[in-house]
């Protein structure tokens, strides 16, 4: 990767604790994090270890008690919940383990949607999520429902979804948490291809397969992030 390739997210001294009432869990500790666009970013650890709260911090879903979060040059702690809805719809897409799509609606359907909350007329929302769905090698299944779909193919849709409209950036909470190993290799697969294309891919996981499809990982332990490897 050439050192001029900007940046998509950059992470400096963030933190962010959270009170059970009891005691206080830090679940990011000064975490510092940079990931370029086009690049894919594994950040491997244990349940509990800070996976979610990290990911969650980086789509503006949570706040952090310090630090500086920048997605695609813009710093993001102080925007408003109203800002930041905006600002995730046009920059950033977010897949978890649960796929979330809604049954009632066809894969083609499910990915249509962030496109008609942002007022893409039904043609256009149409055509850009057939394109979309051929981007993660699901082109023939926009007819199925959810239900006709296998779990691996569903995240494929939930992928299309958080991406299409030309969002670049994509944060992937174990999206692999309950697939096979064929089927998380296939899904590790698509977001290679993904970044290839330009995607600034962050994934969260415990599955060490995971990293050889990453160009650089991350070890999560305990709410501290450190720098593991870097693909040659
Ligand atoms: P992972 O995704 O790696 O399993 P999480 O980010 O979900 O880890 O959690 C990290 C730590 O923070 C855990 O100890 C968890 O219990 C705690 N935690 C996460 N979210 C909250 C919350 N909303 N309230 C209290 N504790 C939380
Ligand atoms: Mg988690």
């Amino acid at each position: 990767m050439s050192p001029d390739v900007p940046d998509a997210i950059v992470l400096r001294n963030v933190t962010r604790s959270y009170s059970t009432g009891v005691d206080v869990v830090t679940a990011a500790h000064e975490l510092n994090f940079n990931a370029m666009r086009g690049e894919f970013v594994c950040v491997l650890g244990a349940s509990g270890s800070g996976k979610t709260t990290l990911l969650n911090l980086i789509a503006g879903l949570d706040r952090p008690d310090n630090g500086s979060i920048r997605v695609n040059d813009r710093e993001i702690t102080g925007l408003s919940d109203k800002e930041l809805t905006r600002f995730r719809l046009a920059e950033m897409g977010v897949v978890f383990q649960d796929h979330n799509l809604i049954d009632e609606f066809t894969a083609r359907e499910n990915v249509m949607l962030p496109l008609e909350v942002a007022g893409v007329p039904w043609g256009e929302a149409s055509s850009q999520a057939e394109r979309q769905l051929a981007a993660v090698g699901i082109e023939d299944l926009g007819n199925r429902f959810p239900r006709q779909l296998s779990g691996g193919q569903r995240q494929r849709v939930g992928i299309a979804r958080a991406l299409v409209g030309g969002r670049h950036v994509l944060l992937a909470d174990e999206p692999t948490g309950a697939l096979d190993s064929a089927n998380s290799r296939a899904l590790f697969e698509v977001l290679r291809v993904l970044c290839e294309a330009g995607t600034c891919v962050v994934l969260a996981t415990h599955d060490p397969l995971a990293q050889q499809f990453a160009d650089a990982v991350y070890a999560m332990t305990d709410g501290n992030l450190s720098r593991a490897q870097t693909r040659s």
